[in-house]
């Protein structure tokens, strides 16, 4: 565990420079929230022109404190900060949160800079600037100006908004979702995200690291982090976009979200996304209290035929859709209903359930080897007392012993119902107040599993690629002073990582035109090879099927003619002569290289799919074939490669091939390559293969 981070994060001692005497001030708030908290370790307040601050002896400054400090909050405006991180680093401080504003956030870039070299050069890591401190039940530790401890729990939650972090302290008691510890970033100008969930990671008393997050710095780190993580991580991204801007020069550049990009980042991560803050809490409450749900069969037990229904619809958009128990089971729970009940799955118990059918079915099912989740649901009756029934449940489930499978509950009904539900939260088992949320959390759980599959992939690296022939064509297409490469250099790229392009050959000439088409043989494929020319099609520079002699001196000329007409002072290499690929199901992968999490591969159906549906997924690189098949089922269009109206399944396996090799390529030229794509690609039936028959890579510039 980082030592270091621990003094910023657990201190056993702490100062606040900048404390104050005056009631409402940020100086004087830590100090009281440090008292009020019960924190048991040093408070020592720094400030030169006061004595006393709250019975607690003022020092002026802080190398006048006896002893070590762990931690040192800086209240003091930002023109004084560098002083003072100064002396923290003389007295030996170990981090330092900084809640001053007036960094980054306002432009104030440079002064930031300084205040963290400053630090590192004393071996200090710095929390903020523009944080509202940190929180941790656990050390009965308020080193911030929040106004109080969360509702104490096993989640920990990291906030990049301040604001935010204030709003969820409160929240916590109202929902009934317990936290250990609340962690302002702020400006993440030192400890980012990657950094906190690494130490969460090895933190005691954290189950589940919750996380809301406004953009990242070291995106690949966090996803490294993340992906060793051993506990469930929960995050909820907010929107901002720092890609729509950007002008792009490929069809992945302008297909390129930053939502999409993070979106898979985190699944690569092994994170649940949330929707919405709710959701957050919904997730956080699951994801801490109960463990993975490891397989596909989900169990639900209800008093009532119309949530039963409606648990029904929510299995299946929570992606743990129901299928009925076997009917060893449902020979069993039927002992425990009336003749008029369900014993399929749902269980219906109906609406005469007491205590009794409760517990023993519920006993009974959740030790059942059948069972992977099991979700009870229990809408309030006459006959019934809601806390009883969560007594009951709560009792058939611990006796079973087993705490490797998960169990969600849901009671509907009033103000007895919620307390029921409260005490099960207290007691270790997420309750919700409506159905869907029950089972959406073991959807939740659901999917923390088969991320945690997902994170054990291996990733096969290509062999064998001749880099030095790559770079030196990158270096001379530098050197022409361009960024774009035609279509056959980016193809030799292509090839040198064994992606399958057609044959291509350049010709200069109409006599040698007509001598590599018969060569390669008829029919064959003509284009103009221009830096210029972007979008060839677009400038009439492409013609196919040319199947003559005189239909190549024709074209050639044609081919020509246009490419002056669309831009008169075009720079011309030449003019492709390539082998004509037979029709095949269109498809396009591309490249971008994020500004958070570099080289991204892309994946689409080609044609309309692509223009019209932006209907494509994508993944930060490289990619292992398992997560190349999620993409290709990724998309809307997914079926379309399965085969639909009596035509042949298409070949995935060869298209696998090609995203992981291209992935790899990306992430093997990463400072290279800005953006690329292979556009189209055709995809034939299987075993038929696929073939690269356009190529585009933008150079990143140097
Ligand atoms: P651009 O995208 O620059 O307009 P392409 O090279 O992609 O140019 O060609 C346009 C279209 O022509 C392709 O989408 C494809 O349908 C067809 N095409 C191009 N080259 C071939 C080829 N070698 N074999 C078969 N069809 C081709
Ligand atoms: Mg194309």
């Amino acid at each position: 565990m980082d030592e270091v981070l621990t003094g910023l994060l657990r201190p056993k001692n702490i100062a606040i420079i900048g404390a104050s005497s005056t009631p409402g001030k940020i100086g004087h708030t830590i100090v009281k929230n440090l008292l009020e908290s019960g924190y048991e370790g040093g408070i020592y307040p720094v400030n030169p022109s006061t004595d006393e601050i709250l019975e607690l002896k003022v020092y002026n400054s802080i190398l006048e404190v006896p002893g070590s400090v762990d931690a040192a909050v800086i209240t003091i405006p930002a023109k004084f900060v560098i002083d003072a991180v100064k002396e923290c680093g003389e007295k030996g401080v170990k981090g330092l949160i900084v809640i001053t504003s007036g960094f980054s956030e306002v432009g104030e870039v440079e002064l930031e800079e300084e205040l963290v070299n400053l630090a590192h050069s004393y071996g200090m890591r710095v929390l903020g600037p523009n944080v509202v401190g940190t929180l941790s039940n656990s050390d009965n530790l308020n080193a911030s100006f929040a106004p109080f401890l969360p509702l104490n729990g096993s989640a920990s939650l990291v906030s990049q908004s301040g604001a935010l972090l204030i709003a969820i302290d409160a929240i916590t008691y109202t929902r009934r979702i317990g936290f250990d510890k609340l962690i302002s970033i702020g400006n993440m100008s030192d400890v980012n995200f990657s950094d906190m969930v690494a130490w969460l990671n090895e933190d005691e008393n954290t189950k589940c690291i919750t996380l809301y997050i406004e953009g990242l710095r070291e995106g690949r780190r966090f996803i490294k982090e993340s992906a060793n993580a051993k506990k469930p991580i929960v995050v909820l991204k907010a929107g901002v976009s720092e890609h729509g801007a950007a002008a792009a020069a490929s069809h992945t550049g302008s297909l390129a979200g930053a939502q999409k990009i993070y979106g898979a980042a985190f699944e690569q991560a092994g994170a649940i996304q949330a929707t919405d803050l709710s959701d957050l809490f919904n997730c956080t409450l699951a994801l801490s209290l109960q463990p993975p749900m490891h397989g596909d069969n989900l169990l639900v037990i209800t008093n009532g035929g119309g949530v039963g229904v409606l648990a029904t619809d929510s299995a299946e958009h929570a992606g743990v859709p129901m299928k009925f128990a076997p009917e060893s089971v449902q020979e069993e729970l039927r002992k425990h209903m009336p003749y008029f009940g369900s014993a399929k799955n749902p269980v219906d118990l109906t609406g005469m359930a007491g205590n009794d059918w409760y517990y023993d079915s519920t006993k009974f099912a959740f030790a059942h080897d059948w069972v992977d989740g099991l979700v009870v649901l229990y809408c309030e009756t006459a006959m019934t007392n809601p806390m009883e029934i969560a007594k009951s449940l709560h009792r058939a489930i611990t006796e079973t012993g087993i705490t490797d499978k998960p169990v969600t509950i849901s009671f509907v009904g009033g103000e007895r119902s919620d307390n029921a539900m409260q005490w099960l939260v207290e007691n270790g088992i997420p309750a919700y107040n409506d159905p869907d949320l029950a089972v959406k959390a073991m959807g939740t759980l659901r999917d923390y599993a088969r991320l945690q599959d997902l994170k054990n992939e291996i990733i096969n690296n290509v062999n064998e690629v001749d880099k030095k022939a790559v770079l030196d064509l990158i270096e001379e297409v530098r050197t022409s002073g361009r960024t774009g490469l035609t279509e056959i250099e980016s193809k030799q790229i292509f090839k040198a990582y064994g992606l399958p392009v057609v044959k291509t050959a350049i010709v200069t000439s109409e006599d040698e035109a007509v001598e590599k088409a018969a060569a390669f043989g008829y029919p064959i494929v003509m284009k103009i090879v221009s830096p210029d020319i972007l979008h060839k099609s677009d400038a009439g520079g492409v013609k196919v099927d040319i199947k003559n002699e005189d239909e190549v001196r024709d074209a050639y000329h044609t081919i020509l003619e246009n490419a002056k007409a669309y831009k008169k002072d075009a720079d011309i290499h030449g003019i492709l002569i390539q082998e004509m690929a037979p029709w095949g199901t269109e498809t396009i992968v591309g490249s971008i290289n994020d500004p958070t999490f570099g080289p991204t591969v892309m994946f689409g159906l080609g044609g309309i799919f692509v223009e019209v549906l932006k209907d494509v997924t994508f993944r930060v690189a490289p990619i292992s074939e398992k997560e190349a098949h999620m993409m290709l089922d990724g998309i809307r269009g997914a079926p379309i490669l399965d085969g639909v109206r009596g035509e042949a399944p298409r070949d995935k396996k060869a298209l696998v091939d090609v995203l992981s090799r291209y992935a790899f390529m990306i992430t093997d030229l990463g400072d290279e390559i800005k953006e690329s794509d292979a556009n189209p690609i055709l995809v034939y039936e299987e075993g038929k293969g696929v073939k690269v028959v356009d190529a585009r890579i933008i150079l990143t510039d140097k």
